[in-house]
């Protein structure tokens, strides 16, 4: 059986480009290969950061997950904080990996020239990453751009670790995620809608109320034109609208833009087509949010189930790299 993994870092509140490019692909193969789904708190701490709101994103992420139709028997469902074998195998990756290795991810020189303080679990988040990879012997991560160096990262420390202490590890390969959409930022086209950057203005949050949503389907920038056609590289903020309404839909944009005679008209399929989707998960969010001791109770069973499932691979770990047991 295929064997996937998510991440998600409880970094701000969940958005409908999480929704669509992560959380219902999760929820649609849960039951035909094997998935991990973690709630990467670990990875929130490596950036400034208000412990009550990471412990209330955590939480508010699980929930969503749930909502959306993670099945927690099905998957393994967990906070990577709750499963020591990630940082365990976080220590012993980095006795593999160069300093200079680290310090060439592009990501890291992005973030860390933004900030006064940058801190070592910066640099170090890609050994994190590698361990969450390898703890779970997974082949194919299927991942965006930003994170594709993160995989190759994975991929050396993992060939290395074999080739000097023996085989222990699967060697991942990073994928182009199958179901392509990746949605921008409704201000910013140009942007990935994210978590935790943008000014929110052009970002649909789940949580949002649905007024919410449809005004900021309404703002979207687009060009001055008038006449819809499906244009990525001249015409982004157009094209953005017209992926979000095939991502909500399961219809190709190019005819998608055949049937619109207006921009007004097409943003406001979208915005019907974005809560026939959203407001079922915010009603069930709204059920399960009132029993927040139930989905802790739920994180910390998926917990106990992932020690149990990545126990071999740290022991073979340890012992292969010269550790007593
Ligand atoms: P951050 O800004 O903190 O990096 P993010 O929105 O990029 O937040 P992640 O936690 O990095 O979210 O990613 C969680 C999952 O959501 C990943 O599988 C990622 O590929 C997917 N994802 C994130 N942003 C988008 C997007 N705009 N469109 C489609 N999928 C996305
Ligand atoms: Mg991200």
């Amino acid at each position: 059986r295929l064997r996937r993994i998510t991440g998600l870092t409880p970094s701000g509140h969940l958005h409908l480009g999480n929704l669509i490019g992560a959380m219902l692909p999760i929820a649609a193969g849960q039951h035909t290969s094997d998935t991990v789904v973690f709630l990467a708190d670990l990875h929130a701490l490596t950036l400034e950061h208000d412990p009550a709101q990471v412990r209330a994103n955590t939480l508010e992420q699980a929930t969503l997950l749930l909502a959306a139709g993670v099945d927690p028997e099905a998957a393994l469902f967990y906070p990577q904080s709750q499963v020591p074998a990630h940082t365990e195998l976080h220590y012993l990756l980095e006795c593999v990996t160069g300093a200079g290795e680290a310090q060439r991810m592009i990501q890291y020189k992005e973030k860390s020239a933004r900030q006064q303080h940058v801190r070592l679990s910066l640099l170090t988040y890609p050994v994190l990453m590698a361990a969450d990879i390898l703890l779970h012997q997974i082949r194919e991560v299927p991942v965006g751009d930003d994170q594709r160096q993160h995989v190759e990262l994975a991929r050396d420390v993992a060939i290395r670790f074999n080739h000097r202490y023996g085989e222990t590890f699967t060697v991942p390969v990073a994928v182009h995620p199958s179901a392509g959409a990746r949605l921008m930022d409704l201000t910013d086209p140009t942007s990935k809608m994210s978590k935790s950057a943008g000014s929110g203005a052009g970002t649909l949050f789940l949580l949002d109320p649905p007024d919410v949503l449809r005004r900021k389907v309404m703002r979207a920038v687009t060009d001055s034109g008038d006449a819809v056609a499906y244009d990525p590289a001249n015409r982004p903020g157009l094209a953005n609208l017209l992926e979000i309404l095939s991502a909500c839909t399961g219809r190709s944009p190019a005819v998608l833009a055949g049937e619109f005679t207006s921009y007004g008209r097409l943003k406001a399929a979208v915005a019907d087509a974005v809560l026939a989707l959203v407001e079922p998960v915010q009603s069930r969010y709204a059920e399960l949010s009132r029993e927040p001791a139930y989905v802790r109770e739920l994180l910390r069973t998926g917990a106990g189930r992932a020690r149990e499932a990545t126990a071999a691979t740290v022991r073979a770990a340890r012992t292969a790299i010269g550790l007593l047991d």
